[in-house]
């Protein structure tokens, strides 16, 4: 299966409260996406492997993802080796996607930052002809990376007003991790009131950059080409 868009999270929400919005609408614009998630989350302080798993599944379907894949990294300890690496090569060239969506290099959460460079150096060494994996090579053509916890000075923002609700709806779906007040346990930062109210305020925020009422932010490494600057205005 050849996907436009692969998303590469840590743990099994990430991409829901980072870019589900986006991944929503490359949905909704035709786009075939998937998801790989690094780790099954058994070292979180909420909800058990198997609740987790369940809540992906039916998150995924709101966000109309074609795939959703594991990779079964240790939770918490997401190390950039070898055999991490061709995990993420393999699953790169499993789906062959021309974009990629990882997370910001630097993060409050160490398992987040660790993603980050894995799935870079991943992308690169997936389209060496000589590393066998017994697939042929792919090098995405484009590595855009979404925000966790830490800033960044964007290099775009992506409209997501019409997605908003249905982002909302994925989030929700994660019932042992997001603020839910009949749900028994420890209490988290994701879990906290105040978190998924922030959600709600930093989508306001990124979306009065652009002028629209949510946005969701990305950086790029790389100096985009105008073709057209004309689209700008469009
Ligand atoms: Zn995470």
């Amino acid at each position: 299966m050849e996907l436009d868009v692969l998303a590469f999270g840590a743990h099994r929400d990430d991409i829901e409260l980072t870019c589900g919005g986006t991944m929503i609408k490359l949905a909704d614009q035709g786009y075939r996406t998937g998801i790989v998630d690094l780790t099954a989350g058994e070292m979180g302080t909420r909800g058990s492997v198997e609740e987790r798993a369940k809540e992906a599944e039916q998150a995924a379907k709101i966000l109309r993802v074609q795939c959703r894949d594991n990779l079964s990294i240790p939770d918490s300890n997401i190390e950039i080796n070898r055999e991490n690496k061709l995990k993420v090569v393999e699953a790169i060239r499993r789906y062959r996607p021309k974009l990629v969506l990882l997370p910001y290099w630097e993060d409050r959460q160490p398992d987040h930052a660790h993603t980050s460079q894995l799935v870079f150096e991943a992308a690169f060494l997936a389209g060496l002809s000589k590393l066998d994996t017994g697939q042929p090579k792919h090098r995405p053509q484009r590595l855009v990376y979404y925000k966790c916890h830490y800033e960044f000075e964007p290099s775009f923002v992506v409209d997501v007003t019409e997605q908003h609700e249905r982002k909302m709806e994925a989030i929700r779906a994660y019932r042992s991790q997001i603020y839910n007040p009949n749900y028994p346990g420890e209490q988290t930062l994701i879990s906290s009131l105040e978190y998924i109210e922030s959600i709600e305020v930093k989508s306001r925020y990124y979306g009065g950059l652009i002028g629209k009422k949510h946005g969701e932010p990305f950086l790029l490494r790389e100096m985009l080409e105008a073709q057209d600057i004309m689209s700008f205005v469009v």
